[in-house]
């Protein structure tokens, strides 16, 4: 890294699109469930979500696109309110 580099680092971004890593088929093992009760529409999931798979109703409340969804569980994570939880995916 020379001086310039130095004093200005680009550091790299990413930002990333509806399905950027393609659809997931069948290889995910777990993925959310999502208790309309619990929620408290805050957005945190939706927030959270890497592969942008999580949109919202029209009433704000998050609605999961499962053929984008890997089931990494971050959502699950996140959720203050235990409205998602994490299940077996069906195969
Ligand atoms: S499990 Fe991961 S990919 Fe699926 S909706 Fe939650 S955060 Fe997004
Ligand atoms: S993080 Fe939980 S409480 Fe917040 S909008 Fe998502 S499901 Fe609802």
């Amino acid at each position: 890294m020379n001086e310039t580099e130095m004093k200005d680092p680009k550091l790299p971004v990413s930002y990333p699109t509806e399905g950027s890593a393609g659809t997931t088929g069948d290889w995910r093992t777990s993925e959310p469930k999502f208790n309309r009760e619990k929620c408290n529409r805050c957005g945190r999931c939706w927030l959270s979500c890497p592969e942008m798979a999580i949109s919202h109703d029209t009433d704000d409340y998050p609605v999961i696109d499962y053929r984008y969804c890997k089931g990494c569980l971050v959502c699950v994570y996140e959720c203050p309110k235990e409205a998602l939880t994490e299940v077996p995916t069906e195969k």
